[in-house]
């Protein structure tokens, strides 16, 4: 009997990067339409090529996408608010606009929210329904791949996030006017499921005989009452395609009792992430057995780089094949490996001992199709023997990292978390320092990342500028930040950041512990990328990181320069973290690296010190019975960073994409003296818990923004902020700034947005 192999789903970008650059072109007037579909056509071929070269029994169709899935889902099911669907628009530009705005020819529209999906570094966009929406097929996406696949001679199974996933992870629109903060989206799954069920039944015709649908919210408490409704919503499916064998897939974390339910829906098989919760194993097992269900088992991470433990996985798999026979076992990826870096092939700087114990997305693919030839008792023994050795390699190597650091850990004490005083005395000693003006102005960190400012860096990598050179060049860059900052009149100013690549690899690079690679690019949103560092042994900081530039920043103004620093939750979880020590060791580690840095910098001279958390939230587990734990080490990992200093020094944080109501106590405990959040989209949602839970400590709320060109007008971040005091009846710290950092705008748009946002807080000042 063979036991097949899966893979959930394969990133988008192109080995060289191909639809980033074709997208990016597009949007800048070089290509038009049908060049940028040419390049995505060939790349879709080219995906479907590699996973088959690779030995892949299941290959997925319809998971690529020019921006993001979850925005293809509703331009398939029509999910469009009015102010997009009115607008005289090509059905690209539409779908491009609703993802990240559209600001031209007099058409302006605001992008749609998005949010972090699951607790991933990915963004998805977030889908607005209300009870307007009419769901119907408004392109056949799904179809056309799969018969592209065909025509390719690539028979595909075609992947579709889930109804009640795509449901819950939505909200109501504008379209809902009055009602829409009682509006339910789920509400709607009665009517989306008809039109589901006709894609089906399109997949059906078109010759698919399989179909993966995800339902990632299974593994989430927000679907524990939803037995009912994933029954009927299942039933309606094998009805409406009855031809169709359906893979329900779930990951990212355990099922839980869910699995109860789950066991009994009216689908071919089950996918479980044994990657992220492989103590889910027995349970599910227990529940399936008695059912004709196929267990699909998702043991390939698609969530991290490290080579896969074959011996462990074999193991794993033959719990299943023993349990339920080998006829319903498929080995499959964790998960999409859309998170994961393509191949490990572009990769020519990696220590050849290093790169031996990475694999990515292409090399998953390879280990997915081992692992099932092994189970269904082909030869791979070379493969297998390969695997032991760089397995055993990659522990040798751990024996061996840096007890220093170890030891430096196990003798923190309890007074090391604290700051000395409490924010009162703090704010009093800071005020001395600096008199802030009433609601005083600042922005996250970042300037523009420009195109010059790339190519220098680049050049500097490459050779063809000399260090000298290059430290002059952003020695300008900085100046004429600061020069600008003061021009417009802000009050509290930054150096801009043009020195980091990326907030958490540019710290990665510093410290020792870390390894690099040169092309080893992860989805953030549409056409965003990050190369994540890897964490590879223990962490330590060899030298100061940061106090050069904001030093040198601090040199050219009187006013007062923030300095910026990513935070130790932050910059674990946007790289990829060793899988053989805990989270907390590896963040704690970070924490004392930064700690040094954060005193460095108050002992240059610097003024306010931002330790940068937007992962915090995205980090959490995605069950709350999980949450004190992660929390407790998160935030105590940011006060060790932070707590080293005198009252005299302010502490800022940052957090971006963030419902904090739930977490509140949590923030708090953070003990910043200023925090920024992201709120002009939330529309001031989360301030409402900051009132009610009495927060004292400095806020600001962001006023506008950043993932989209388009300059906010004086009105509506007035309008804005005059909201935000409404829900902070009694905050008397309201800082004026943007949502978030700036690098992927342009400086046009942010030169008239800043001006626009200083002039709010003098208005505002004049109104106090
Ligand atoms: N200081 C960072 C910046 O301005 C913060 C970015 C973030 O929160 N994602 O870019
Ligand atoms: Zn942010």
């Amino acid at each position: 009997m063979s036991i097949q192999s899966a893979v959930l789903g394969f990133p988008r970008i192109g080995a060289k990067r191909e639809v980033k650059k074709a997208t990016e072109a597009y949007w800048a007037g070089k290509i038009q339409a049908a060049e940028l579909q040419k390049v995505a056509k060939e790349q879709r071929l080219a995906r479907w090529q590699t996973l088959k070269d690779q030995g892949v029994d299941v290959i997925p169709s319809g998971d690529f996408t020019l921006y993001d899935h979850v925005l293809d889902f509703n331009a398939t099911f029509n999910i469009i608010p009015s102010r997009f669907a009115q607008a005289n628009l090509s059905d690209l530009d539409r779908y491009f606009a609703m993802g990240r705005g559209h600001q031209k020819d007099g058409v302006d529209l605001e992008a749609q929210e998005m949010q972090k999906w699951f607790d991933s570094n990915y963004h998805y966009i977030k889908s607005e329904v209300s009870s307007k929406t009419e769901f119907k097929l408004n392109n056949l996406k799904p179809v056309d791949e799969f018969n592209e696949a065909k025509e390719a001679g690539i028979t595909t199974r075609p992947v579709l996030v889930g109804p009640i996933t795509a449901l819950l992870l939505g909200k109501a629109g504008r379209d809902e006017g009055a009602g829409a903060a009682s509006f339910e989206p789920l509400s709607l799954l009665d009517k989306l499921v008809p039109v589901y069920g006709e894609l089906l039944k399109k997949l059906e015709e078109a010759g698919a005989t399989e179909v993966q649908i995800d339902e990632p919210s299974l593994v989430m408490d927000s679907t524990a009452d939803l037995g009912a409704k994933y029954q009927s919503t299942f039933e309606a499916f094998a009805k409406a395609a009855p031809g169709l064998k359906i893979t329900l897939a779930t990951y990212f974390g355990r099922l839980d009792k869910n699995v109860e339910f789950v066991a009994k829906l009216p689908v071919a098989a089950l996918h479980i992430d044994l990657d992220r919760a492989s103590e889910q194993l027995d349970q599910v097992i227990a529940a399936v057995k008695p059912t004709s269900l196929k267990l699909s088992l998702g043991l390939v991470s698609g969530r991290n780089i490290w080579k896969n433990d074959f011996e462990a996985s074999l193991a794993t798999a033959k719990k299943a094949v023993d349990a339920l026979g080998a006829d319903r076992v498929v080995v499959a990826t964790s998960s999409s490996l859309l998170h994961t870096p393509v191949t490990l092939a572009n990769e020519s700087r990696l220590k050849p001992e290093q790169k031996d114990w990475f694999s990515f997305a292409t090399e998953k693919a390879a280990e997915v199709a081992t692992l099932a030839k092994a189970l269904s008792g082909a030869d791979v023994q070379a493969a297998l023997d390969a695997n032991k050795q760089s397995i055993k390699a990659r522990r040798d190597f751990e024996k061996n990292s840096d007890a220093a650091v170890r030891e430096r850990l196990a003798a923190v004490t309890p007074e090391q978390y604290n700051r000395k005083s409490p924010f009162p005395e703090r704010l009093a000693a800071q005020s001395k320092v600096y008199k802030l003006p009433q609601f005083p102005t600042t922005t996250i960190g970042s300037f523009p990342q420009t195109k010059e400012i790339r190519l220098a860096r680049s050049k500097h990598t490459k050779g063809e500028l000399s260090t000298e050179e290059y430290e002059k060049f952003l020695e300008n860059e900085i100046k004429h930040a600061v020069d600008f900052q003061e021009a417009i009149d802000i009050d509290v100013l930054v150096h801009g950041e043009p020195e980091r690549n990326d907030m958490s690899q540019y710290f990665g690079e510093q410290l020792t512990g870390f390894v690099f690679t040169e092309n080893a690019w992860v989805q953030s949103y549409g056409s965003r990328y990050v190369r994540p560092p890897i964490v590879v042994s223990d962490v330590s900081r060899p030298h100061p990181m940061t106090v050069r530039w904001s030093s040198y920043a601090q040199s050219l103004t009187k006013r007062p320069m923030k300095g910026m620093l990513t935070g130790p939750v932050t910059i674990l979880n946007w790289s990829f973290p060793r899988a053989d020590v805990s989270k907390e060791v590896q963040c704690k580690q970070l924490a004392l690296a930064l700690r040094d840095e954060v005193i460095d910098l108050a002992n240059a001279g610097i003024f306010a010190i931002q330790v940068d958390e937007p992962a915090i939230r995205e980090g959490l587990p995605l069950r709350q019975v999980d949450w004190d734990g992660y929390l407790t080490w998160a935030v105590d990992s940011f006060k060790l960073a932070t707590a080293g200093v005198e009252d005299k020094t302010s502490v800022h944080s940052h957090f971006c994409y963030s419902d904090f109501s739930l977490i509140f106590e949590h923030i708090k405990r953070l003990d910043c003296d200023v925090i920024s959040v992201e709120q002009s989209k939330a529309g001031g949602r989360d301030l409402v818990a900051f009132h009610e839970k009495g927060y004292e400590n400095e806020i600001g709320p962001g006023l506008y923004d950043i993932h989209s060109p388009r300059v906010p007008s004086v009105e509506e971040m007035k309008g804005r902020l005059d909201a935000y005091l409404k829900a902070l009846p009694a905050q008397k710290h309201i800082w004026v700034n943007p949502d978030c950092g700036l690098k992927t705008r342009a400086w046009p748009e942010t030169e008239q947005s800043l001006k626009n946002m200083v002039e709010v807080a003098k208005l505002a000042r004049a109104e106090r």
